[in-house]
């Protein structure tokens, strides 16, 4: 990919992206519902709304993911709930969605929940968590595991009405141009990683920077910064990172599986007749699964481009790193429950829910990929 081509992929961005109660009770919640009542269709009673992202236009997959939405929305409701688009800064900067739709400026968002750490610390946990749920995992604690509760209560404070909008799956571990042999060769590292992660790197002895989408590269071949993390390998082609870093290490341990969310006012939301109530909630589920598909059968072509097209070495973190670096995590999250209660509510729910998966996991899905999947 030329400059020319990585500036367009990046245009307009200032993108900053790229992370119970289980039982039978809580997981008929979505069945056990009111009967939705039949809805009088007024076709004359339309709804203009406007999204804002935190992508730039277009961006691959997640810019395209909301253009879907729009028409999804628009196609189920035979054009009563029109959604305009927004790329981040086109009229919102990209990390000012959050207050934006929870004052009503416009009435919905899509991005990421750990960008809010800063509005609440517990938004994090409807992310990613370092060492956390896959996806799979993540969305059946939110679905059906008791998150989904948790998740809305803590945004009905802000006036917002969260969904599940979408997942990155596990991500890459990042860009280097040293080898990570052990655990000191993150000292003194200075390393793009936002969210909870970049906490971890920090007790690690490296320093984490959250640098802008759009200045990661220059960053990167200047040396302001050592090391970056972006998603997988469909976006980190698209970013370049293989024309100027050496290692391309795996797995992303600090974003097992990125969730993303479309943010609706809640005020506006309740405000609308039930059918598209429904109808707004099918498109993020559509999105959910959309997304998720879009990553990896782009990702299973770009992990081959740039294994092929470039001088990159493919590396795993040594099990002796990724130990250590599971053992300041526990810290970090000790430290984020003893400091907020919030935080200490839901990562209760969380954590029950990832140790009451372990097993059903570990002989169905860990054991298919290990002894089963063609290889
Ligand atoms: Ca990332």
């Amino acid at each position: 990919m030329n400059a020319s081509s990585r500036r367009n992929f990046l245009k307009n961005g200032t993108m900053v992206l790229a992370a119970g109660t289980s039982g039978l009770a809580t997981a008929c919640q979505e069945t056990m519902k009111e009967p939705i009542q039949t809805p009088y269709i007024n076709f004359n009673n339309t709804y203009q709304w406007k999204v804002t992202t935190t992508w730039p236009p277009n961006f691959p997959v997640l810019g395209e993911a909301c253009n879907h939405l729009a028409q999804w929305i628009d196609q189920m409701s035979g054009g009563r709930l029109k959604i305009k688009v927004y790329g981040g800064g086109e009229l919102i900067p990209p990390l000012e969605s959050f207050e934006a739709v929870s004052n009503g400026a416009v009435e919905m968002g899509h991005g990421g929940a750990y960008y809010w750490a800063g509005k609440t610390p517990a938004t994090q946990f409807f992310s990613t968590v370092p060492f956390g749920m896959n996806v799979n995992q993540f969305n059946a604690w939110i679905i059906g595991g008791g998150g989904k509760a948790l998740w809305e209560d803590l945004y009905a404070r802000f006036d917002l009405m969260p969904m599940l909008a979408g997942n990155t799956g596990v991500q890459m571990g990042g860009w280097f141009n040293r080898e990570i042999n052990s655990i000191d060769d993150l000292k003194g590292l200075k390393m793009r990683m936002p969210g909870l992660g970049g906490k971890v790197l920090d007790k690690a002895g490296g320093t984490a920077l959250l640098v802008a989408g759009g200045e990661i590269y220059t960053n990167l071949e200047r040396g302001v910064i050592d090391a970056t993390e972006w998603i997988g390998p469909y976006h980190d082609y698209l970013m370049g990172f293989h024309q100027i870093a050496k290692y391309y290490y795996y797995p992303g341990w600090h974003e097992p599986g990125a969730g993303l969310e479309l943010i609706v006012n809640k005020s506006k939301f309740e405000a609308l007749p039930s059918d598209l109530q429904e109808i707004v909630r099918t498109a993020a589920h559509r999105s959910n699964l959309w997304i998720m598909a879009e990553f990896n059968s782009k990702n299973m072509v770009y992990l081959d481009k740039i294994m092929n097209e470039g001088e990159v070495s493919l590396k795993a973190f040594p099990n002796e790193v990724l130990n250590k670096l599971r053992e300041y995590t526990d810290e970090v999250l000790q430290e984020l429950v003893e400091q907020n209660q919030d935080c200490r509510k839901i990562y209760q729910s969380f954590d029950e829910f990832r140790k009451g998966m372990s097993l059903w996991s570990t002989l169905s899905e860990k054991n298919y990929y290990q002894n089963l999947m063609y290889s």
